[in-house]
């Protein structure tokens, strides 16, 4: 699997609100996968060769882009609206393509937040019905994936992605809900 960012950020994504797990909705559910902060607009990668699923609504002013990478389903989630030409339900992407950028939410974070699921389900990931996390029952925590992805074009390797907080998107960063 190739890392979606370009650069792994420099916060990071298995500690604090912004691990998989963490509490959400004051503690009545858990989050569904792993939040890496990036600047608003950093391009985001297909981690495998997919087919795009699903591309809707979903929190704050952002999308969400679901591909289905054949082993497994990502859900590119906290996206802009735009996306790359050709990026539709249907298409076929490759690995290390460009398919959607990074979002601001209305509060002014950003971030990709980045949910897996192994495939040994069907249907809509998201399931209120399904506590702790609200997801489809092969939901999978994405941690170790991301930590052995690794990051396309060798001499970006080794980058980090700068930082841009600012008061009140550090404060939502703490708990940034989906
Ligand atoms: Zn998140």
């Amino acid at each position: 699997m190739l890392f979606p960012l370009n650069a792994r950020p420099s916060l990071a994504y298995n500690t604090g609100g912004r691990r998989y797990g963490a509490n959400r909705s004051n503690g009545t559910r858990k989050h569904a996968g792993c939040d890496l902060i990036a600047p608003i607009g950093t391009p985001i990668r297909a981690v495998d060769n997919g087919t795009v699923q699903a591309f809707y609504f979903f929190y704050h002013d952002t999308y969400a882009l679901e591909i289905d990478h054949g082993e497994f389903t990502v859900r590119y989630g906290e996206v802009n609206r735009r996306l790359p030409p050709g990026i539709r339900v249907g298409a076929s992407v490759l690995r290390g393509q460009h398919v959607a950028n990074v979002g601001r939410l209305s509060g002014g974070s950003h971030m990709l937040h980045f949910e897996m699921y192994d495939n040994s389900a069907t249907g809509p990931l998201t399931n209120r019905r399904n506590p702790p996390f609200q997801r489809r029952s092969d939901l999978i925590d994405p941690t170790p994936y991301l930590d052995a992805a690794r990051i396309d074009g060798g001499d970006q390797a080794a980058a980090v992605l700068p930082q841009f907080i600012t008061p009140w998107s550090f404060a939502r960063m703490c708990f940034p809900p989906p």
